[in-house]
């Protein structure tokens, strides 16, 4: 499984059947001095300075490592790929044509696309006998009706340019509604599932009967929650305004609204929730304002999620907030009292570990958490692709 973006690449060889994972790691900070490289093998974990920080160099590396260890038979590559745009709604084996689509589609996620066909490049220069299978983050949302997608704009818009709504995340919203639907002992059929991913990025999904049917990011991933260093929604007269009164061009707010908004934006210290939770509790106001804003739309999408499902069977929480901050949990679970969900404070304190996930007192709706795991997602596509061919 190979996860190239444009500052990072996370990698991890492991048996999708057993999920055992051999090995896995992650390059950060590429193309900066302080690039580095964690592996973990086993119990046994290494650090590593590149002496070539840049992101083909680190790559390249990175899969040399893997080819030539005797105990890593690769017998197919995994790929997460941002967007696949309208053309892709599930994974797919990757040939010359299916690369050139995803290139073809690279306009709607300009940072993340290109790094992905990179990373895609180096592994098929690396691993050249073994097929190769992209799994895209919208494809889980393939299936929102035109209601959910459309955007109330020009139709042309969309017809010429794609401008609709995508979601991602779907390798997330689409493990943990599996998972959830076997904690629960319920078959996927009969549930409806709002899916909370709460990450650096943030985005919650309606799925209903194992299908996801609303989302709320958007045509690109700045769309919807507030985020650690993303705005989510914002009035979409701001641009113009701002060119108006502070002379900021599109790039200038644009970069703003994804890198310095958020609960950074907000706090004005912190995109990271444990800081800014830290500091809320020692008095600081601005801090206590970003955690207030950030769980209340996100208490407020959730509900807007259960429209579309005509109601809620499980709230799932995911993702490194929503799996480690028993404080967001507690806090959203009790906005949401009408719909029907009770907190249970001592399961969700120790975060439903020994409850099966459960957090909730009430048991329909229930809520949940569920550790995510996209690696072993993408190595279970990946698997299905490859087995549907032979
Ligand atoms: P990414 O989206 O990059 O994969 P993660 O899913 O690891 O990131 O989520 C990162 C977020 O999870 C950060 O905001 C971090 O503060 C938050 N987080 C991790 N552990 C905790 C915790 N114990 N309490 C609150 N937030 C946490």
């Amino acid at each position: 499984m190979l996860n190239c973006g444009s500052s990072s690449v996370k990698f991890a060889v492991l048996d999708p059947t057993s999920g055992v994972v051999a090995v896995a790691g992650v390059a950060e900070r590429l193309g900066t001095p302080e690039a580095e490289v964690r592996t973990a093998r086993g119990a046994k974990t290494a650090t590593v300075r590149p002496p070539d920080p840049s992101p083909t160099a680190v790559t390249a590396a990175v899969l040399a490592g893997v080819r030539e260890d005797p105990g890593l038979p690769i017998v197919g590559v995994g790929h997460r790929v941002v967007h696949g745009g309208e053309r892709f709604t599930s994974a797919v084996l990757i040939d010359e044509a299916t690369l050139d689509a995803i290139r073809a589609v690279g306009h709607l996620a300009p940072l993340h696309n290109p790094a992905n066909v990179t990373g895609v490049e180096a592994a098929q220069a690396a691993f050249p006998d073994v097929p190769h299978v992209a799994v895209f983050d919208t494809a889980f949302h393939a299936t929102m009706p035109p209601v959910a997608y459309r955007y109330a704009v020009p139709d042309a818009w969309y017809r010429t340019h794609g401008v609709r709504r995508y979601g991602f995340h779907g390798t997330s919203h689409r493990y943990v509604a599996r998972r959830a639907a076997e904690l629960l002992g319920r078959p996927a059929a009969d549930l409806r599932l709002v899916t909370a991913h709460l990450g650096n990025g943030c985005s919650a999904t309606a799925v209903a009967a194992g299908v996801a049917v609303d989302t709320t990011m958007g045509l690109t991933p700045l769309e919807g929650l507030v985020m650690g260093t993303r705005s989510g929604d914002v009035d979409p007269g701001l641009h113009a305004y701002l060119a108006g009164r502070a002379g900021l061009d599109v790039e200038a707010v644009t970069r703003a609204l994804n890198r310095e908004s958020g609960l950074l934006g907000l706090s004005g210290r912190s995109n990271d929730m444990r800081t800014v939770i830290a500091l809320a509790e020692d008095g600081d106001a601005d801090a206590a304002l970003a955690l207030d804003v950030f769980v209340y739309r996100l208490a407020k999408a959730i509900a807007a999620l259960a429209v579309p499902l005509e109601g809620l069977d499980a709230l799932v929480f995911t993702g490194g907030i929503g799996e480690h901050s028993a404080v967001v949990r507690s806090r959203v679970l009790r906005r949401l009292g009408l719909l029907g969900l009770v907190e249970d404070a001592a399961a969700n304190a120790v975060h439903g570990r020994a409850t099966g996930g459960r957090i909730s007192r009430s048991t329909n709706p229930a809520a949940l958490v569920v550790p995510t795991d996209e690696e072993l997602e993408i190595a279970r596509e990946t698997s299905a692709v490859l087995e549907a061919r032979t």
